[in-house]
């Protein structure tokens, strides 16, 4: 196979290479007859995305150049499955008329990428696909998240680098489907956001004054300032290179479009990768079960279905916005009707965001504008419905659930009852509705039925029986006679067309008809299109209204959805306020009550608050002890989205954050072990946690041999019951029965266990949490080299010391340990232990922290 470059000179192959040369980095797809076809490398990258057949075309000595191709009609499947995968496509079409033995003339119509496609066909109806710019500058990240195909631009801001955790949880919840970031040098880690398109922009892109002004220009603000984005210039630059690339890409962001929406990292939850992975906030553990989301979505709307998605990625932590969401499901959990008219009202709502969407794009077909008819129809029967609904948030979404005045009558004035998707054969426009319209197709019946007549007249006038009347492609309508007949032909006839047995003649009146008719059509086709393309901008005229209706809709259909799965699955309304206490009772894990059928889950209660901040959860394997953990973190986190909660009653003081470290999974793409991630992971939790968070910690320390992962377990739970910025809401479980001897000496330790009862040789698992207590390598190495802080490293290795001397693995299983004195901190002798110990490793940067370590080595050298 040979490269484009060496392949033949034929006008298409020049043509092709230029283009080529234009769009580098997209796989440029040639329009030729009724096939797409692909070249060179792009074939051979695009032959195996799509799975279609490579094949190639010789090109003499020079060797044969890859060519693959899909069929134009089924293109839309193909080029989507080349974004999933990350690419950009570039549409070189056929735009001249096809005339034989000439080469059509060809232009680049489209170029798709996966943030920039907003077509109905390359979306997912539940899914947000987010084009992301990011810019970092003076310590700061900025985010600037466009969704382009309902008008949402997010500014988001974080403290940090590149390397910034904050960073890496902000994009992994947003749903990005391509990133841009400055051709500048900067180099984005590995870690953020892989196998997203990276698509690189020059740097002026970035410019904070222009950033400004596009701002300015597609919110249509008088002033910058009143935007309220003052502060975060790194997210202002990131939104106006964002906008500038769309622009670019011939997306319309004008016209009341794009709205701006700014999250700050205070009022909402951040929730890092293993937390969302842990409790199956989106993607089930395991294939057959169900997520969260599943469970939870009970939308009427794809608008509702995207919300959702994101609020539960997105947990409140302000209790009086949280309260204010509880009054609106609280609101239609008792209402079995009201819920079900509801939901008739907001499906006739259809995805009105995408709806006007591609109104803004000018792409909406005739169909989609019959829709926005409904959906404004269906608008005021949602606000109807809520009328006598007190909640605020209801209230307040349904006084904005307001269709613009008289667009629904236009569209009901001018569109027929059930519109087609495609306008191409005409017949969209209700008769009666344009005059000019009218005329055209009354004109054109007026010839045709003078046309349908004419056989019948001609036979009278010219007495010749067999006299027909037909239509061919070629020579349009004509009239014919046999040769016998030949001498009766009247004057006028003009001979057009000589067959084996017949005469094919024209005359000027038939002439005149034909072209009514032929042209009429035309003509009446091309009306119909501008009235279609005037109704399309009149509702994009209404975009910002029709918006907000849209997200008004959402917002209301989430709730529903809340209460819905509150009413059928018996959950109740969660107290949420900032005392710091986690108070359940009779909670439930939903995921595995649904998995286990009605009846078969046994609930149980838990309590933290300030006198005991640490559960230490004892028991064998799959005695339950994961999935009380899950729950109680599932409990928490559904509260602050807003929902009720699997439980007979609730208290929830918020958290900040949840962290969860639960099972363990090789991370064999980043070449670590199952022990070294799960160390990473703790060393991240005892980082980030604060007072306020909630941390579930499942069987640390297993991945190693028993004194190894119990010392280190030990050490981590003093550790978050000692450090004095942490003392936070910790569940922690293991099937270690020493860690009971914790309670005894940390004062806000308390012991749980799981029941079993034994009988005879066998063991039933009761799945109750009842009070009271309940059986090694060298992993200590790797809970250093995950980062874990020095004071949990040192104390680690102590009570690894005092293990071994005291307490022989060999036959445990037996009575819990004796109290142990390990109290104080026994200084270490050498001084390069003592050293390291009082090192701060969280002001080291990874660079500083090989120099000291070199250092370190070199003194404890003999
Ligand atoms: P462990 O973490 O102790 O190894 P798991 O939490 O993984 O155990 O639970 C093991 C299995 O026990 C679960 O898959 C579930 O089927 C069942 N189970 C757990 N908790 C309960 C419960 N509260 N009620 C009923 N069955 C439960």
């Amino acid at each position: 196979m040979i490269d484009l470059e060496d392949a033949g000179t034929t006008p298409i192959l020049q043509q092709y290479r230029a283009i080529k040369a234009e769009y580098p980095d997209a796989i440029v797809m040639a329009r030729l007859g009724d096939f797409y076809e692909m070249f060179g490398a792009d074939a051979q990258e695009a032959a195996q995305i799509l799975g279609v057949a490579l094949t190639g075309r010789g090109f003499g000595a020079a060797g044969r150049l890859p060519m693959c191709g899909v069929p134009h009609h089924a293109s839309t499947t193909y080029i989507r499955r080349l974004l999933d995968a990350g690419r950009r496509v570039a549409l070189w079409d056929q735009v001249g008329e096809v005339v034989a033995g000439k080469l059509v003339r060809r232009e680049v119509t489209r170029v798709l990428s996966p943030g920039t496609a907003t077509e109905a066909d390359y979306l997912e109806e539940a899914r947000v696909a987010r084009c992301v710019a990011l810019h970092s500058s003076g310590g700061r990240t900025g985010i600037a998240a466009l969704d382009t195909a309902g008008g949402e631009l997010l500014l988001i801001e974080v403290a940090g680098d590149w390397d910034a955790a904050a960073l890496r949880e902000e994009c992994e919840r947003l749903d990005v489907a391509e990133v841009l970031v400055a051709d500048d040098g900067t180099e984005l880690p590995a870690g953020l956001l892989p196998g997203t398109l990276r698509t690189m922009l020059p740097p002026a892109f970035f410019d904070a004054s222009r950033a400004r002004d596009r701002l300015r220009g597609v919110t249509g603000a008088s002033a910058f300032d009143g935007l309220g984005l003052n502060g975060v210039d790194s997210a202002v630059r990131a939104a106006g290179a964002v906008l500038a690339y769309c622009e670019r890409a011939r997306l319309t962001l004008s016209g009341g479009f794009v709205h701006v929406r700014q999250r700050s990292e205070r009022s909402t939850m951040r929730l890092d990768a293993q937390t969302r992975r842990n409790l199956e906030l989106l993607i089930p553990l395991s294939g057959s079960g169900a997520s969260l989301a599943t469970l939870l979505d009970r939308t009427r709307t794809p608008m509702g279905a995207r919300l959702l998605r994101a609020r539960l990625l997105e947990p409140l932590t302000e209790p009086l916005l949280i309260l204010a969401r509880h009054d609106a499901v609280d609101a239609l959990v008792d209402g079995a009707r009201l819920r079900e008219t509801l939901g008739e009202a907001l499906a006739a709502v259809r995805d009105l965001e995408r709806l006007v969407a591609r109104c803004v794009q000018r792409s909406a077909s005739p169909r989609d504008l019959g829709t926005i008819r409904q959906a404004c129809a269906a608008l005021p029967a949602v606000q109807d419905i809520l009328s006598r609904v007190t909640a605020d948030e209801l209230v307040a979404a349904a006084a904005r659930c307001v269709a613009p005045d008289g667009l629904a009558a236009r569209l009901r004035a001018l569109l027929i009852d059930d519109p087609p998707a495609t306008a191409r054969d005409g017949g969209c426009v209700r008769p009666g509705a344009d005059a000019e319209l009218d005329e055209l197709v009354a004109g054109g019946a007026g010839a045709r039925a003078w046309i349908a007549e004419l056989e019948g007249v001609e036979r009278r006038r010219s007495g010749i029986g067999s006299l027909k009347v037909g239509y061919n492609r070629v020579f349009g309508y004509y009239i014919e006679v046999p040769n016998a007949h030949r001498d009766a032909v009247p004057p006028e006839y003009v001979r057009k067309q000589t067959l084996v047995g017949a005469e094919r003649y024209i005359t000027a009146d038939l002439k005149e008809r034909e072209s009514t008719v032929l042209g009429g059509r035309d003509r009446a086709l091309a009306r119909e299109q501008q009235l279609l393309e005037q109704l399309t901008a009149e509702v994009a005229d209404h975009a910002a209204a029709l918006l907000d209706a849209a997200q008004a809709a959402a917002i209301i259909d989430v709730h529903r959805s809340l209460a819905c799965v509150a009413a059928e699955e018996q959950w109740v309304r969660p107290l949420v306020d900032a005392s710091g206490v986690i108070d359940v009772d009779q909670g439930r894990h939903p995921l595995v009550e649904r998995a286990l059928g009605a009846g078969r889950f046994v609930p149980n209660d838990c309590r933290l608050d300030a006198a005991e901040r640490i559960v230490v959860l004892t028991g064998p394997n799959m005695a339950g002890k994961s999935t009380y953990l899950r729950q109680v973190a599932l409990i928490t986190l559904l509260a602050q989205v807003g929902s009720f909660v699997p439980a007979a009653r609730a208290r929830i003081g918020v958290c900040d954050r949840i962290f969860t470290r639960i099972g363990a999974q090789d991370d064999l793409s980043g070449g670590m072990s199952t022990f070294m991630v799960e160390m990473a992971e703790t060393a991240a939790i005892l980082r980030q946690a604060s007072g306020r968070s909630l941390v579930i910690l499942d069987e640390i320390g297993r991945g190693t041999s028993t004194y190894d992962g119990m010392s280190i377990a030990e050490a981590v739970v003093e550790h978050l019951h000692e450090a004095p910025h942490l003392n936070c809401r910790t569940l922690f479980a293991t099937h270690y029965h020493e860690m009971t001897g914790l309670a005894a000496r940390l004062h806000r330790v308390r012991n749980a266990r799981v029941d079993v009862l034994e009988e005879g040789d066998g063991v039933t698992f009761l799945h109750r949490i009842v009070p009271g207590g309940a059986d090694r390598s060298y992993g200590i190495h790797v809970a250093r080299l995950a980062g874990m802080p020095a004071g949990v490293l040192v104390r680690a290795r102590q009570l690894l010391a005092d293990l071994e001397r005291e307490r022989p693995v060999a036959g445990s299983g037996a009575d819990p340990p004796d109290q142990l004195s390990l109290g104080i901190a026994v200084a270490p002798q050498h001084p390069v232990v003592e050293e390291l110990a009082q090192l701060d490793i969280d002001d080291l940067t990874p660079l500083a922290a090989l120099n000291k370590l070199a250092e370190l080595r070199e003194r404890a050298a003999p």
